[in-house]
């Protein structure tokens, strides 16, 4: 099947839109674009060459240098997961950590980086059939998807389920760290003044804290049937 529709979902950090989009690629055989790993790959560019010292960002080098800065999503067969590299390096394992999050907004808000990336979103979403998760999905990148979801859940829970996640990769890293950089994350990206995370009007609400995933999965396809017909 190829699905001739887009969707969006967009949602506060840690509300699980990876999980969602990454069900939604399995059942219905799209294309799955994880947006926050494109800023978090910009972000690692920027520590690795010292383009962010002291929470800082140098926006002027980072002009110069980010017609140099690639990033793709390859298949990965052997896993079956598309993984993100930066200027051919695959850079899956090194971007998700609470380093990275902790840094990203500063490369997020930034209006070249954010015209860069959307412009590369839509070229992607061209053809239609892909899933695509982040902040500004609904409002900018694709205003006309056909289907669009807005997550989130309290931070706690949040920050529940992102802390468990990190010690299971082996991060050392307290709740409270997890819970504070998730409330900042959230306030960087409501408060920026490009492309704002903001509810589209015609999204469909979601708030995950008490339900279960079968519940939210089934509730989410309903939807994605109705709009295939299927
Ligand atoms: O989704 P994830 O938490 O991995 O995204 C990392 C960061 O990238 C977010 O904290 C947010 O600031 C930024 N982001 C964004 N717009 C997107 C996706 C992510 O500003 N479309």
């Amino acid at each position: 099947m190829n699905a001739k529709i887009n969707i969006a979902i967009d949602g506060h950090s840690s509300c699980g839109k990876s999980t969602i989009a990454k069900a939604i690629s399995k059942r219905y055989q799209m294309r799955y674009i994880d947006t926050g790993a494109m800023y978090r790959a910009i972000c690692l560019y920027c520590l690795q060459n010292n383009l962010i010292s002291k929470n800082k960002i140098d926006e002027t080098l980072l002009e110069v240098h980010l017609p140099d800065i690639y990033v793709e999503f390859k298949y990965n067969a052997d896993k079956k997961i598309s993984e993100t590299y930066l200027n051919d390096y695959n850079v899956e394992g090194l971007i998700r950590t609470l380093e990275i999050s902790q840094s990203v907004s500063l490369v997020a808000k930034i209006p070249i980086v954010r015209e860069k990336l959307v412009l590369l979103q839509q070229k992607i979403g061209k053809n239609k059939n892909v899933v695509m998760d982040g902040r500004d999905i609904g409002t900018k990148v694709f205003p006309h998807a056909e289907l669009k979801f807005f997550v989130t859940a309290s931070p706690e829970v949040r920050a529940n389920r992102r802390w468990e996640e990190l010690r299971k990769s082996g991060e050392k890293v307290s709740y409270e760290e997890v819970l504070s950089n998730l409330k900042m994350r959230d306030n960087n990206d409501i408060n920026r003044k490009m492309n704002p995370l903001r509810m589209s009007k015609d999204a469909i609400k979601i708030d995950n804290s008490n339900i279960s995933l079968q519940d939210q999965n089934d509730f989410i396809f309903s939807h994605i049937d109705k709009i295939l017909k299927i």
